[in-house]
């Protein structure tokens, strides 16, 4: 059944609709607007960046989720936030951060991954010094799809015209990248590692950002992550994470562009099973020639399309992914002298390897003050604790239950952090405990999840949907589409969104 226009006639029509201004939605709204494009992205809340946002307490700017930045290098090709910023002619300066995690392991594994190729390989290697060939020949592969991918302008994978020119320019390349794709990061570690104890650490180098261990996370992902943090490099905006998408929404005015913020999208409307416009939760129809979602899939497909219609490509999708958890936040104002000198930006806590992927197991800390200060007041920082947390924990509270429950939780995380930071507790300042209903309403991300995770062991990225959708002129950006979660990734998304989107409107 075709979704019927209702309510009030449409007030204006664009050549694109953004649902969403996530950084996927933006980069994919600015991209079109860049080109000539007439773009309305509609938000629900009431400032753009979504998981990268930001909100502000007594002094202190926390970051929504997003610190550790991949993106902002100054070279090649997969520097996508610095590419996307300057599309539209806006720029941000951003601080270096020498490590990309200092990991306190089981079995006293205590490690940092150095900007440093050499010193980052050397440090696991006097770990493990009866692997330091197998650890230098998987890190070294990983640089192999890093480099396929660093050589060729990152667009539209379904789009056949620029499939054929980036072939005839990077044939290598290509058939590097098509060798890779099916594959997963266990796999490769596996041909070189047997130490059951490095293949551990192998698993929580990929469960860190991909949530799921080694032998599910695509090797394309792993290839960037563990190559660009030594080229590019991780890299903190300065005023925090919230100005990447602010900075955005500037290029995307000054290119044309609008943007509605507290415009929350409740129907995609269809004729024929064709996407042709939206509607607001106030009535509101806007129209346009192609709607993006940088809604989730789910939220997409069984909210703001008629679940019951869901087309049958969606219901395989579903099949092979699922929700990730979503996750129990703390956002800390703490006293300065509680962090020892030295103390580096993001920490991974985890005391037993059989609970990595057990809610409330893996704990992940981000200090952005110690790459920018002025994120609190002088003399404290901010602390962005989280680990994953299922909403089904959550339902069902009384407001007094989940109140008692937050401080409980956010207790037992102090307590053990209290390891890498004794006297934490002692030095609070400020705290706020965000939880999966948190991330659900704010984020409004379906059960406030994290991101799509592989139900069983797939071939790769090979099952990740590119943009175009069933619905003909429904697209879908972010990190439910291919490459998956992380700024840099949905930045490919959006980039690859909006190539797609202007090749089919002759732009
Ligand atoms: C706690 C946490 C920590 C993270 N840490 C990192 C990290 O260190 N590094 C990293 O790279 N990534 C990290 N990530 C992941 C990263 O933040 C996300 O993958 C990425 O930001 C998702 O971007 P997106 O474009 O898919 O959309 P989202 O960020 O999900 O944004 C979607 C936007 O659409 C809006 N929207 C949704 N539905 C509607 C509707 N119906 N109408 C109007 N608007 C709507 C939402 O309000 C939101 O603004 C983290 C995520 C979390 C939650």
């Amino acid at each position: 059944m075709p979704t019927t226009f209702s309510a009030q006639p449409p007030v204006l029509s664009f050549d694109v609709i953004i649902i969403g201004s996530g950084i996927g939605g933006l980069v994919s709204a600015t991209q079109l607007a860049a080109k000539g494009a007439k773009v309305l992205v509609l938000e629900r809340y009431i400032i753009p960046g979504g998981s990268a946002g930001y909100f502000e307490r007594e002094g202190y700017r926390f970051d929504v989720g997003a610190s550790m930045i991949f993106g902002f290098g100054t070279q090649g090709t997969t520097n996508l936030l610095t590419k996307a910023l300057d599309a539209v002619n806006v720029s941000l300066e951003t601080i270096p951060d020498p490590v990309q995690i200092h990991y306190h392991l089981p079995q006293g594994l205590d490690m940092k991954a150095h900007q440093n190729y050499e010193n980052f390989l050397q440090e696991l290697m006097a770990y493990f010094p009866h692997e330091r060939q197998g650890i230098r020949s998987f890190y070294d592969e990983c640089w192999k799809v890093f480099n396929c991918l660093n050589r060729m302008e990152l667009l539209s994978l379904e789009e056949p015209g620029y499939l054929t020119r980036a072939f005839f320019q990077h044939p290598l390349a290509c058939l590097g990248l098509a060798k890779y794709l099916p594959q997963n990061a266990g796999d490769v570690a596996r041909r070189y590692i047997s130490d059951r104890q490095l293949l551990k650490f192998i698993d929580m180098e990929c469960y860190c950002w991909s949530v799921v261990p080694a032998d599910m996370t695509p090797m394309i992902n792993a290839g960037m992550v563990f190559s660009d943090r030594h080229y590019g490099g991780v890299n903190y905006p300065k005023g925090g994470v919230g100005q990447i998408a602010q900075k955005l929404v500037e290029g995307l005015e000054k290119a044309g562009g609008q943007i509605q913020y507290q415009a929350r999208v409740t129907k995609i409307l269809t004729e024929n099973n064709r996407a042709v416009g939206v509607q607001l939760a106030n009535g509101k129809v806007y129209l346009a020639k192609r709607i993006v979602s940088n809604s989730t899939r789910w939220d997409t497909f069984e909210k703001l399309l008629p679940a019951e219609n869901m087309p049958n490509s969606e219901k395989k999708w579903q099949q092979r992914y699922q929700k990730s958890p979503s996750f129990l936040s703390l956002h800390l104002g703490v006293k300065a002298e509680v962090l020892p000198s030295g103390t580096e930006c993001h920490h991974i806590l985890l005391e037993d390897w059989k609970q990595m992927e057990a809610t409330m197991g893996t704990i992940f800390v981000s200090i952005p003050t110690l790459l920018d200060p002025n994120l609190a007041p002088a003399g404290y920082h901010i602390i962005h604790t989280f680990t994953p947390s299922w909403i089904a924990d959550w339902q069902s509270l009384s407001s007094s239950e989940y109140e008692n429950k937050k401080e409980e939780v956010a207790g037992q995380i102090i307590k053990r952090l209290e390891r890498i930071f004794p006297g934490l507790d002692a030095a609070l300042d400020y705290m706020e405990v965000g939880t999966p209903r948190t991330h659900r309403r704010f984020l409004g991300r379906a059960d406030g999840t994290y991101g799509p995770i592989p139900r069983l062991k797939l071939r790769g990225l090979l099952g990740m949907p590119f943009n175009s959708t069933a619905i003909s002129g429904l697209y879908c950006v972010g990190d439910s589409t291919f490459p998956g979660q992380g700024l840099n990734a949905v930045a490919f998304s959006g980039f690859a969104c909006a190539h797609r989107v202007a090749v089919d409107l002759g732009f």
